[in-house]
């Protein structure tokens, strides 16, 4: 295999391999919104941020090389699910970080960098309106940026940072939703060059946003993104801090603005990182990690040593419900309206 050469895949459509990518896939809604094509495409022609994906001229622009289909999580999809394999699982909180939970996302992070197992992470961070950006962390220094951890409930554009990422560093780490880890897992099989991700963290996940569509939603409930400190889902509620308090709605409320790709998605735990991270399974304040690859329980054994992180057990029967619950409400194929 050369660096960038790959084996073309088959095509189901006589059109380019982007209309083959709209036809299988996007036009059927399966989307992930993963931004795996957009990092791959060489013409830089396929665009992703806070809309659905797309390739404005690509009956002109796009050249057929297949990279698109190639590297695509949603292309012959075959759901994942499950808690998957782990090593090991277990409940902790940074002494060191803040984050969402118990910033063990972080944690890794700093200390894969400081144990020079990586040279760099990709980080989604957020601005005052809680658009999504993001950032290349080389220094943990960083990681104390309340607006670099935490949950942003919103679509962000990691992959092509990844490829950037790899493009100059042989050592890399991200963090991602599971359809980014799935997708990443593809462009691995595919392009040597990210075998330069080392770490890919996975958290769990049930849905994301589109921004816009999230701030238009809370701006009817007569919350500004710019007065928000804090979002979370727990328990079926969406939990909205701001300074002068909180405000609490169930999830179900959101469901008109689940993107459909997310619909269909039934991989709660992101079985094919290296270390899964959530809030379920563990009490406040805490983070639930699964540790799968050795390379992750290298970097958990260094935290344990260095005493940076307090432990205790994680529930694994509440992983499993989630993981079971979301295969039971995202049906693949999907289940046909009325
Ligand atoms: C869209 C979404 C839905 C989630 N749904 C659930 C759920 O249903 N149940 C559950 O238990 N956990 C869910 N999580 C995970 C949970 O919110 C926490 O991120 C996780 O527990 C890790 O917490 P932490 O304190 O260890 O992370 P921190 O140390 O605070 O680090 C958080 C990391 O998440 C990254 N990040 C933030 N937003 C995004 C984003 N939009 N896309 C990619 N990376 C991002 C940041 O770069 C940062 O690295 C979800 C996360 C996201 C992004």
């Amino acid at each position: 295999m050369q660096e960038w050469q790959i084996v073309l895949p088959e095509k189901k459509h006589k059109k380019k391999f982007f209309g083959n990518l709209l036809e299988e896939v996007i036009k059927p809604a399966i989307c992930s919104h993963c931004t795996a094509c957009a990092a791959i495409c060489p013409v830089k022609g396929i665009t992703a941020g806070d809309r659905p994906i797309d390739f404005p001229n690509w009956l002109k622009d796009c050249v057929d090389c297949g990279a698109c289909v190639k590297v695509c999580p949603r292309w012959d999809y075959r759901p994942l699910g499950g808690v998957g394999s782990y090593i090991e699982m277990f409940s902790a909180r940074s002494k060191r970080f803040l984050g969402q939970d118990g910033a063990m996302v972080t944690e890794f992070t700093a200390t894969a960098l400081e144990e020079g197992i990586v040279e760099r992470a990709i980080f989604v961070a957020r601005d005052e309106e809680w658009r999504t950006r993001t950032v290349s962390i080389i220094d943990p220094e960083q990681l104390k940026n309340r607006k670099i951890t935490g949950t942003k409930y919103s679509f962000a554009d990691v992959l092509p940072a990844v490829k950037e990422a790899v493009l100059d560093s042989k050592a890399v780490a991200f963090v991602g939703t599971p359809c980014m880890i799935s997708a990443l897992r593809k462009m691995q099989r595919s392009f040597r060059k990210f075998e330069r991700v080392k770490l890919a963290i996975g958290l769990f996940c049930t849905e994301n946003f589109y921004h816009s569509q999230l701030s238009e939603f809370l701006a009817k409930k007569g919350v500004a993104m710019k007065d928000v400190l804090k979002t979370d889902i727990k328990k079926g509620k969406f939990i909205v801090k701001k300074a002068d308090g909180e405000i609490t709605f169930p999830v179900k409320e959101l469901d008109g603005i689940i993107p459909p790709g997310c619909k269909v998605c039934q991989d709660f735990s992101a079985v094919e990182a290296d270390v899964s991270v959530g809030s379920v399974g563990s009490e406040a304040g805490f983070s639930t990690v699964l540790v799968r690859s050795d390379i992750a329980k290298r970097i958990a054994d260094a935290i344990r040593a260095r005493g940076y992180a307090e432990f205790r057990d994680a529930s694994l029967e509440a992983v499993k419900k989630l993981c079971d619950y979301k295969v039971k409400i995202h049906p693949y194929p999907p289940k046909k309206e009325g």
